[in-house]
Formats: C-alpha cells, structure tokens, sequence
C-alpha cells in the first residue's frame, strides 16, 4: 500500500495516519483550555500544528496554540505533523526545545540550505504537488535522505500514486524502490 501521510480526501488503499491538532489558521479562536478538548485517544501524530506568517493570525496566539501542542506531543510521546509557511526559522527554534519521537513538516517548500538543517535536526520532510511546483524545493528534495522523505497529497485530488511517479521521475529512480523506502519511514515512525 502506497503511504500518504498528509491528505484531508483519505481514500481506500492508502497507508495514512490519524492526527488531532489546532491548525494556526485556527489558533486566534480557540479557548483557553484548548488542550483538553484535543482527543488524542485514536491519534497516531498530534498535526497539524506549527506557524503560518502569510496569513494574518496573531502570531503570539499561533506561537502559544504551538507550543502548547508540542508539549503534549512530548507528553504523550506522539510524533507531530508540522504546518510552516514563511515561518521557518521560528518553527526550527521552538521545535528545538521539545523531545520528540518524530517531526513531519508536511508540504514542505523550502530551499536546500532549510532541507539540510530539518535533516540535520532530525526530522522529516513530507513532498506534494506544491512543492513540486517550487524549483528550488524540487532541487532540496535530491539531497534529502530516503530515510527521511514522505510523500502526500494534502488538498489536492491527485492520486498519491502519481505524486510518487513524479517523484520517482525527479529522484531519477524506481516508484518501487520509492515505495520501499517510505514504507520503511512508515514502519519506523508509525508502526506497532
Ligand atoms: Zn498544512
């Protein structure tokens, strides 16, 4: 079966994971409390949570809905499924306070430097459509790990099975070796 890890239109088989989270599109109108009323029973990854500065949601009430998630996920000792739009270097230095199993930035768009220091640090990188529209992000994935590589669709209605085909295409290898490799990403992080 074909790994998905980010997608909001989960079809039949496909491999994807179960999160609860507070998007920051969403951080601004949440209460106070809001941690107790995020039902981490049935979650695999707490997501998607992080920082978005292209939208206008006051960052203090992103910065804070963030953190608070990320001490759940050490808490509960679940992996987090990261949102981050122009907000790079703060995610990297909030992430870099907290012990967790696994970090997934979903969707990442980035630059190679960025790749390399999320690499660096530990953690994933999840590629879709939109990233493969991004030059720059298309040349950072070559030098990502397979170890460290996820694929998804997120909004979009593409199959993931063609995501890995363009990916495969880009890596210049095999969508089977391809698939080898992310469920093996899968196992380690997800697997029971
Ligand atoms: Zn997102």
């Amino acid at each position: 079966m074909l790994v998905n890890i980010h997608t909001h239109k989960p079809l039949d088989g496909e491999l994807t994971i179960r999160t609860a989270g507070i998007h920051p599109w969403e951080a601004a109108s949440v209460p106070a409390d809001a941690s107790a009323g995020l039902d981490l029973s049935d979650a695999d990854a707490i997501g998607e949570t992080g920082l978005d500065f292209a939208c206008d949601v006051d960052r203090n009430a992103q910065e804070s809905v963030f953190r608070m998630q990320l001490h759940l996920a050490q808490q509960a000792w679940l992996p987090v499924v990261i949102h981050c739009v122009r907000a790079f270097e703060p995610v990297m230095k909030i992430l870099a306070e907290y012990r967790l199993p696994a970090v997934i930035f979903h969707g990442f768009i980035g630059s190679a430097e960025q790749a390399q220091r999320a690499v660096g640090a530990g953690y994933h990188l999840s590629f879709g459509e939109r990233s493969f529209a991004s030059p720059k992000t298309v040349e950072a994935m070559k030098n990502v790990p397979r170890d460290r590589m996820f694929f998804e669709t997120d909004e979009s209605d593409t199959p993931i099975g063609s995501i890995y085909e363009t990916a495969a295409q880009l890596l210049k290898t095999e969508v089977s070796t391809l698939v080898r490799n992310i469920n093996d990403n899968y196992d380690n992080i997800f697997g029971k």
